[in-house]
């Protein structure tokens, strides 16, 4: 990249500003960011609903002028190289970069939108911004009944939080166990006592199919004669014909990268912006980053991946070229309050493959749980919970992808006395 280079960059998250950050002050970089508010790292949201965080204490780093706050792109013309924003403006660019992240999963319930489309009912919320954040934490006092629908990583920390705000939160899990994705059974069950212990009822293999809604008169109050109704939310309906009461609703059904520009600037879309090695789309001048991009056919939907790719391609823009290959990411996560906290670390595949090599320590009085997989000297997968003072021996040796030596030395790992 030359000084004189203009890179435009779509999305001010944190693979947007990581990027913005790294080019330096005397880039001619544009990051357009659609949320008004200040810059903040959305990994900490779910301890600002919790109480635990001022929002201000989840600030990312304000990159000044550079950031233009409240504008959306909503067209890249790439014969002319430029982005069209929705406040009129355009931006002129010589390298794109598209950081959009990702939306929430909004699930097909019945009663989810009014016939004919319009808003989510009130008392509906997804978690994602910190707008989500801030109007569930205005909507929380104790007592307040709370469905949370999804039990992956954004569903238990959202159900967690919301106990913690003394919210009576059931969740509702259509998959057999919490956190499938990243747990074995066993961890799971930990984690099932854990937050149950916390007041959360919890209820699996669970299927949500619809929600209860009832009109109320628009505000102000009295309404106007013939003013439009409100829909409230009063329940959620489940597939065996139950029905939960609910004031409130979180819906953590997972996420699904922001692709819409780039699929109508006709650049590849599989499950993501498809990117190769230097994070370049089909296009040379475009490039992706972050929760939006498919890299080597994987999304990730996490923060380190976005920080290192933000990291490999600010190299490249600035000249000195930088292959990508990918994260091995581990996911970490702190559940309960400073009394009771759980400590949760995951990575790779927990579940083994036969001729895999297994070591488990498991304390049921500790309520510890600690397991990795290997597979020939290599490590495939773990899970740590409730005992993490490993983790950062066992994090260095699975992102390296070390070599583990003889199978004393995995014990090794997993033990802070080296197994003695
Ligand atoms: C509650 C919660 C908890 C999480 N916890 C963890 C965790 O513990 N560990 C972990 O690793 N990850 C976690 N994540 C995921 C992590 O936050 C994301 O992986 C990370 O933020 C991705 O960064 P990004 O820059 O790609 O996307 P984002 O941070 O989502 O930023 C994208 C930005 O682009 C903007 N944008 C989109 N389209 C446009 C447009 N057309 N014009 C202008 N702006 C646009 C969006 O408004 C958004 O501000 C969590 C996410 C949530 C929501």
């Amino acid at each position: 990249m030359t000084s004189e280079q203009r890179v435009v960059v779509i999305g001010g998250g944190l693979a947007g500003l990581r990027l913005a950050a790294r080019l330096g002050p005397a880039a001619a970089v544009t990051v357009l960011g659609e949320e008004s508010r200040a810059p903040y790292n959305r990994v900490l949201l779910a301890e600002v609903l919790a109480g635990r965080y001022a929002p201000d204490v989840a600030a990312l780093p304000d990159p000044g002028p550079v950031l233009r706050r409240g504008v959306r792109a909503v067209r890249i013309d790439r014969a002319a190289r430029r982005v069209h924003c929705d406040d009129g403006t355009a931006a002129e660019y010589d390298a794109l970069v598209l950081a959009t992240g990702s939306n929430p999963v909004l699930p097909p319930l019945r009663g989810l939108f009014p016939p004919g489309g319009g808003e989510l009912p009130e008392g509906v919320h997804a978690f994602r911004t910190m707008d989500d954040c801030l109007a569930l934490g205005a909507a929380v006092r104790p007592g307040v009944r709370a469905v949370v629908i999804g039990g992956g990583l954004l569903g238990v920390s959202a159900a967690r939080a919301l106990a913690a705000r003394g919210a009576q939160v059931v969740l509702a899990q259509q998959a057999e166990r919490l956190m499938e994705r990243q747990l074995d059974a066993d961890a799971s069950a930990l984690l099932h006592a854990h937050l149950a212990s916390l007041g959360v009822e919890i209820h699996t293999e669970c299927r949500v199919r619809g929600l209860a809604t009832t009109g109320v008169p628009s505000r102000p109050s009295p309404a106007p004669p013939g003013a439009a109704h409100r829909r409230v939310v009063t329940g959620v309906e489940l597939a065996d014909g139950y029905r939960l009461g609910a004031d409130l609703v979180v819906l953590a059904c997972g996420v699904r990268p922001r692709t819409g520009l780039a699929r109508a600037a006709g650049l590849e879309v599989r499950k993501g912006v498809v990117v190769d090695d230097r994070l370049r789309t089909g296009d040379p001048c475009v490039h992706a980053i972050g929760d939006c991009a498919e890299h080597a056919g994987r999304l990730y939907g996490l923060a380190g991946p976005a920080l290192e790719q933000a990291d490999a391609l600010a190299a490249t823009l600035g000249g000195s070229p930088t292959d990508y290959t990918g994260t091995r990411a581990l996911t970490r996560l702190t559940l309960g309050g400073a009394d009771r906290p759980l400590d949760l670390a995951a990575f790779g595949d927990p579940t083994p493959l036969p001729g895999d090599d297994v070591v488990r320590l498991a304390d049921a009085t500790r309520r510890t749980y600690r397991k990795v997989v290997l597979r020939g000297d290599r490590l495939v997968g773990g899970v740590l919970l409730g005992e993490l003072s490993t983790v950062g021996a066992l994090a260095r040796t699975w992102e390296g992808d070390e070599s583990l030596g003889a199978p004393h030395d995995m014990f090794h790992l997993l033990t802070d006395d080296g197994g003695h």
